[in-house]
């Protein structure tokens, strides 16, 4: 995160992959370049947008107002400006947070002919308040035909259903929207590498609404594959974990998010889809409608230093990043593990005693947690219920009813039933 928060990323560009080439030293990522002018769905890629150098600066050239000391000082997407201006020309193009008067705002103005500059109150006084007759103001940037680009990283697994991991790669030097988002997908895509997995699990990063909206165009004969993902963003913060449900709302992932929730993070939250937020505007859209949900700590635009200068590095919490990186874990173990299995002797309880159930430690112990665990386990596996649904339904620990459910499978007692997670509607 050190090393991405000074780099200019935009919604395309070099900051874009610059950025992927970082990344592509922890994992092995494909960098795709997708050519300005390409349709994809009711959009068109758009020309890329490269930044160079901006200040505002007085007579001697002293500059007052600097991109190279921080890259939120010019709104992204602004237009090329070389320019001498009075204050009252200057002033219409200088934005200032009025609710957070000490930091610079993150703003952008992509396609819109026009350009600006980030201030704090300090900065905005200092400039307004200065003899300074007329600045020269530069903006070193421009438009071109070029390209959109992502990055994608598949760690295949046994079987071609996917699970996918999204995050946006198009903030400046912004740390916890949207780099914390960016850490935990590349360590979580890290930790899966050298697994054998059951699930394909895909893993891509590109530019929020647009980068969705192309990569989506670009995989729609594809998207039948992916059965649970998520979006995640926003998770270096101190605050708690949050889970936004898919719009599909009891979808696996929603399912299996929920409980990791709610078992491992009591301070948890859990919300319902809304087409608000991040990029699962996109993927869940109708047509789209896949089943991927949200994991965040602290959501977009709700806590007090999003989009401005004060979501820095200082505001990320170590804890609470690796957090985020073991509930994502966590969420993948039962995505891997959930199994439906079968009694095979329904006709009330089998008798335990014929099998050498409790024995895997020695002798048969008394272990009241396992026959607990394989009372639940013997009683609803019945065709109907995942190893997850008997976990939710008992209130025990996932591992726990796997445990047992694997003894009861030795024994020839369970059978397992094959279990596919359907493809969207
Ligand atoms: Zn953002």
């Amino acid at each position: 995160m050190q090393r991405l928060f000074p780099i200019c990323r935009a919604q395309t560009g070099h900051g874009v992959r610059e950025s992927l080439r970082v990344i592509g030293e922890h994992i092995p990522l494909e960098m795709i370049e997708v050519p300005t002018g390409t349709e994809v769905f009711n959009w068109t890629v758009p020309q890329e947008w490269n930044i160079r150098d901006a200040y505002i600066a007085d007579q001697t050239g002293r500059r007052l107002i600097d991109f190279r000391r921080s890259n939120l000082q010019v709104v992204l997407g602004s237009v090329p400006v070389r320019s001498v201006l009075h204050w009252n020309e200057l002033e219409d193009h200088l934005h200032l947070d009025p609710a957070h008067p000490e930091a610079v705002p993150f703003r952008t103005c992509y396609g819109r002919d026009s350009w600006g500059f980030c201030v704090s109150q300090e900065q905005y006084d200092l400039l307004r308040n200065s003899d300074v007759q007329d600045f020269e103001v530069v903006i070193d940037s421009g438009y071109q035909d070029g390209s959109l680009t992502y990055g994608e990283f598949v760690v295949a697994g046994e079987s071609d259903e996917e699970c996918l991991f999204y995050t946006h790669i198009c903030h400046p030097s912004l740390a916890n929207d949207n780099l914390s988002g960016v850490a935990v997908l590349t360590q979580l895509a890290q930790a899966l590498q050298s697994k054998q997995t059951r699930l394909t699990y895909r893993f891509v990063l590109a530019p929020a609404t647009i980068g969705a909206i192309t990569w989506l165009a670009q995989n729609k004969s594809r998207l039948g594959h992916i059965r649970q993902g998520l979006i995640l963003g926003c998770l270096g913060d101190r605050g708690p974990l949050t889970y936004k449900r898919s719009r599909q709302t009891t979808s696996r992932i929603d399912q299996i998010a929920e409980y990791v929730l709610q078992m491992s993070s009591p301070a948890a939250s859990l919300r319902s889809f809304e087409p608000f937020g991040y990029d699962e505007r996109q993927f869940c859209s109708p047509g789209i409608n896949l089943p991927i949900g949200r994991l965040t700590r602290s959501p977009n635009g709700e806590y007090p230093e999003y989009h401005t200068s004060l979501d820095n590095l200082d505001l990320i919490d170590p804890d609470s990043l690796v957090d985020s990186l073991n509930t994502c874990l966590k969420i993948v173990d039962v995505l891997e593990q959930d199994r439906c299995l079968l009694n095979r002797q329904p006709y009330c309880e089998p008798r335990l005693d014929r099998y050498d159930l409790y024995s895997s430690h020695g002798s048969r112990e008394h272990n009241p947690a396992l026959q607990h665990a394989v009372q639940w386990v013997l009683n609803y596996c019945d065709g109907e219920n995942t190893l997850l649904d008997i976990a939710k339904r008992s209130g025990l620990p996932f591992a726990a009813v796997l445990d047992a459910a694997q003894r009861l499978e030795a024994c020839g007692i369970l059978e397992d039933l094959p279990m596919s997670v359907p493809a969207r509607a």
